[in-house]
């Protein structure tokens, strides 16, 4: 029998991809699992639409502008959800006895703030936002054991490493951690035959249907560093315990080797649904909706090492948590920047690790004592970043 205690859960970044499925997942276990809390950046039809179908009790938009269409939306729809605005109403909201369990899925630093405060509120943290992670790691971490908020990871690498591990002996007689990465969509590329692919090409993702700003990451292999970052504090382990290892199909999501010898992983189809069913029911299993692995199907599974000549931003992100302090809060920063710029087709794609790279030489890292340093950190790697677009 399965016993999984019920949940009221906060859905940010209910609009996204890993919104969407976390809702499609939640719909599925109507007996236990009710969205309480839907948010969202800026799209108010869209969140509206979703409360329809979800009924939480409070729906809350970023834009503080967007409120008054966001009431009149909620009160049109003859729905009760009541409508908030601005980030100190999400994260009283967060904190809030409203719910116990909060889907972090705002991208970017963006969601930094609402991450911290479900982490203090010791609530179960359904965690995909990685740039939270990679821009305040350690105080996140500190936050989540001072509270004792369960930290589940919503991204299926180290969502993989998190089912390898499950305990604390398991932890202590680990060897090293391998992250899989599909390569994205430029695998076996040169790094001269980058130099004029577009945001069409960057964001089509051969394995994995995502938002634009993760799929461009996937494609410079960003995303692969910034899940080094994210690996290292999840699980406590040295840059030197971490390897990346590329595996086109998508099918072995991680893998942890043991001082015995034995190695684990975790396979699934791509579909992140997996993901969030482990966040909800854990340490019990709740059906995802995604069907199992048919290996004879698939018929093989390659691994190669990754190409840091073509894609710099991995080294980058080596290089970014060797320095430590503000490094990685850097490379967070100007990779955002970039990355939008890339997107609006303002720069090229390989200006993407160029400019992360000469705001990380412009800026020396210092040590990130607290909150404060880490977000004058980000703010003025934004303004380099933002500068070098011009
Ligand atoms: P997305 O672009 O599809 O969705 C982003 C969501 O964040 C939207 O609901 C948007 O309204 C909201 N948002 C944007 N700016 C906001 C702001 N300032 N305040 C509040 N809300 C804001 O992105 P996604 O692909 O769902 O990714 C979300 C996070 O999950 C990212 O950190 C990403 O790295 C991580 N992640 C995603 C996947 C995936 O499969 N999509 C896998 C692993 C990790
Ligand atoms: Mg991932």
């Amino acid at each position: 029998m399965n016993s999984a205690p019920a949940r009221n859960i906060a859905v940010l970044g209910a609009t996204g991809s890993i919104g969407t499925s976390a809702l499609d997942v939640i719909a599925r276990h109507p007996d236990r699992l009710r969205a309480t809390v839907l948010a969202a950046g800026s799209k108010v039809d869209a969140l509206v639409s979703l409360c329809r179908v979800h009924r939480p009790q409070h729906a809350v938009v970023a834009d503080e502008g967007c409120f008054a269409a966001l009431r009149d939306g909620l009160r049109d729809a003859g729905l009760e959800t009541r409508a908030h605005a601005g980030e100190a109403a999400l994260e009283s909201l967060v904190a809030g006895t409203c719910c116990d369990t909060v889907v972090a899925a705002i991208v970017g630093a963006a969601g930094l703030h609402s991450t911290l405060a479900a982490a203090r509120a010791g609530k179960r943290l359904l965690l995909a936002n990685k740039e939270s992670l990679v821009l305040a790691g350690e105080l996140l971490m500190q936050a989540a054991h001072a509270s004792g908020a369960v930290i589940v990871p919503i991204d299926s690498e180290h969502n993989a490493i998190f089912q390898c591990l499950p305990d604390a002996h398991a932890h202590a007689s680990l060897r090293r951690i391998l992250l899989t990465a599909s390569g994205g969509p430029f695998r076996g590329r040169r790094r001269d035959e980058l130099a004029t692919v577009t945001p069409e090409q960057a964001i089509a993702h051969p394995k994995w249907s995502m938002g634009p700003k993760i799929s461009v990451d996937s494609a410079t292999l960003m995303n692969k560093g910034l899940e080094v970052i994210e690996a290292h504090h999840l699980f406590g382990v040295a840059r030197e315990r971490i390897d990346v290892l590329v595996h086109p199909q998508s099918l072995v999501h991680s893998l942890v080797e043991f001082v015995d010898g034995s190695t684990l992983a975790q396979l699934g189809l791509p579909d992140m649904r997996t993901a969030l069913a482990v966040g909800f029911g854990w340490p019990e299993r709740i059906a995802s909706g995604v069907s199992g692995l048919d290996l004879l199907q698939h018929g093989r599974l390659d691994f190669e090492a990754p190409d840091l000549d073509a894609f710099p931003c991995l080294r980058l992100a080596f290089a970014a948590l060797q320095a430590g302090g503000t490094a990685p809060a850097m490379l967070n920063a100007a990779n955002e920047v970039a990355v939008s710029a890339f997107l609006q087709r303002r720069i090229a794609f390989l200006s993407i690790p160029a400019l992360v790279e000469a705001t990380l030489d412009a800026l020396p890292a210092t040590a990130a004592d607290s909150l404060d340093v880490l977000r004058e950190a980000d703010a003025a790697a934004r303004r380099h970043a933002t500068a070098a677009v011009g």
